[in-house]
């Protein structure tokens, strides 16, 4: 039944809304569209499953208004909205969101593939939404440094926002959203984009209240089409003492193990390795406490100059860090993928997929998600094991993390 006849309508705040598209994608029975100003929900559609509850990074997913039935707002004109309308006596209050449904359905969503897995047991406790679209905090830029080499095609940046007195805690794996300046062609405010931390919680030196950022200069899509991202240029062509206006944090799974013993796995492409630098630098850090536990890094891309943190990376002793670059495009050489070198390590790939304490996170180009997934099939396959089994099992205790773009 559609929620609309139960006098119920499920509305998306404009006002607080990313635009991050997690929210259509979890949705199963395409109740939900966007233009590009607004993402909505068909009122005739919406069965108030609540799938798309979890995935919501800002909360302004939740919003669930009471009705005449019949007189739901239509698509059209949620297109149109900048904020949510008021309550009127037809439409009584917005009702509040019940934290325990919330919980359970957050619990249900993630049981299975579908859906962010649930933080690790021993991870910190993060903050979220701190900051939001109608409240940004400034931060000041203290440092644009390009990662990649002078001749290579991608133009990478490590970026330092500090935020001086402001009190804004981040962990490993949490995105911060940055809003570029100026209007869309429509003269409306740009939205918001998503980046992930790439520092670890103390900062980019411990007792500074900053964060780093990696940041591809966006000139093609991914058809290698010629466009001109305006918020990864924007902050590409920043300089020290720029102020820029941040949002967040976001983000309250993909986040790294605290306990002594727990060892990472991590899978990246490009600029995905943003919270890969972040985890490994917390854990490098932590070193002389001895921890136990190990890290092993799968990276892709398309030539080593290419590789963001490539330097920095090869100064780590092998017996911290177990590297596997895999480059895709060097002259002479076979392409080489993320998946093909877990194929060639399926030995420790079997070893960790079957230590409980070992955190699994992929995190780059959305393409590379079927890749792994097909080699951890493999590895499985190989050593008798059914990563169909598998797979739910990690979800489930947290212990495997997807964020693909
Ligand atoms: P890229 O340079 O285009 O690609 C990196 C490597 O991945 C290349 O070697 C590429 O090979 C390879 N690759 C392409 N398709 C693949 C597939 N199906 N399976 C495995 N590897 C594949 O990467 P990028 O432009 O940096 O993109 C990184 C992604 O991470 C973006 O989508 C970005 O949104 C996302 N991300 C960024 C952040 C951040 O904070 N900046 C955080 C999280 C995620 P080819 O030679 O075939 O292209």
């Amino acid at each position: 039944m559609a929620i609309a006849e139960k006098g119920k309508q499920h509305l998306i705040d404009p006002g607080i809304c990313i635009r991050c598209n997690s929210c259509e994608e979890a949705c199963t029975i395409s109740a939900i569209t966007h233009d590009e100003r607004n993402y909505v929900v068909k009122p005739d559609v919406c069965s108030e499953c609540r799938d798309c509850v979890p995935v919501c990074p800002t909360g302004a997913i939740d919003n669930w208004f009471a009705i005449v039935p019949g007189e739901a707002w239509s698509i059209e004109e949620q297109f149109s909205w900048d904020e949510l309308p008021a309550p009127t006596a037809a439409a009584p209050p917005p009702q509040p969101a019940i934290p325990q449904e919330v919980e359970r359905l957050t619990a249900e969503a993630t049981a299975g593939q579908g859906g962010p897995a649930p933080a690790p047991w021993s991870a910190e406790k993060p903050a979220v939404n701190l900051y939001t679209e109608k409240n940004p905090i400034t931060a000041t830029v203290t440092g644009n440094l390009r990662l990649t080499a002078e001749g290579a095609s991608a133009d990478i940046r490590h970026i330092i926002l500090d935020f001086g007195g402001a009190h804004f805690p981040l962990l490993e794996g949490q995105n911060i959203g940055i809003i570029p300046p100026g209007s869309d062609g429509k003269g409306r405010p740009h939205f918001v984009r998503l980046y992930s931390v790439a520092s670890p919680r103390e900062g980019e030196r411990p007792g500074y209240n900053n964060c780093a950022l990696t940041v591809k200069r966006v000139v093609e899509d991914h058809e290698s089409r010629p466009i001109r991202g305006v918020c990864s240029n924007y902050l590409c062509d920043l300089e020290k003492g720029d102020k820029v206006q941040v949002i967040g944090p976001f983000g309250a799974n993909f986040l790294m193990p605290n306990h002594p013993g727990s060892s990472l796995m991590m899978i990246c492409t490009g600029t995905g390795s943003a919270p890969m630098r972040a985890m490994t630098e917390r854990r490098r850090r932590r070193r002389e406490l001895n921890e136990g536990g190990s890290l092993m890094l799968f990276f892709g891309a398309r030539a080593q100059d290419e590789l963001p943190y490539h330097g920095p990376l090869m100064k780590l002793p092998q017996e911290f860090i177990d590297i596997n670059f895999a480059f895709s495009r060097v002259p002479g050489e076979p392409k080489r993928y993320v998946q093909d070198r877990i194929r060639e390590r399926h030995e420790d790939v079997w070893r960790h997929l079957n230590d409980e304490e070992c955190y699994i996170y992929l995190c780059g180009l959305k393409g590379m998600e079927k890749g792994v997934d097909e080699a951890f099939r493999d590895v499985c396959r190989l050593h008798g094991g059914d990563w169909d089994k598998l797979l739910p099992q990690l979800r489930g205790k947290g212990r495997y993390h997807i964020e693909t773009y």
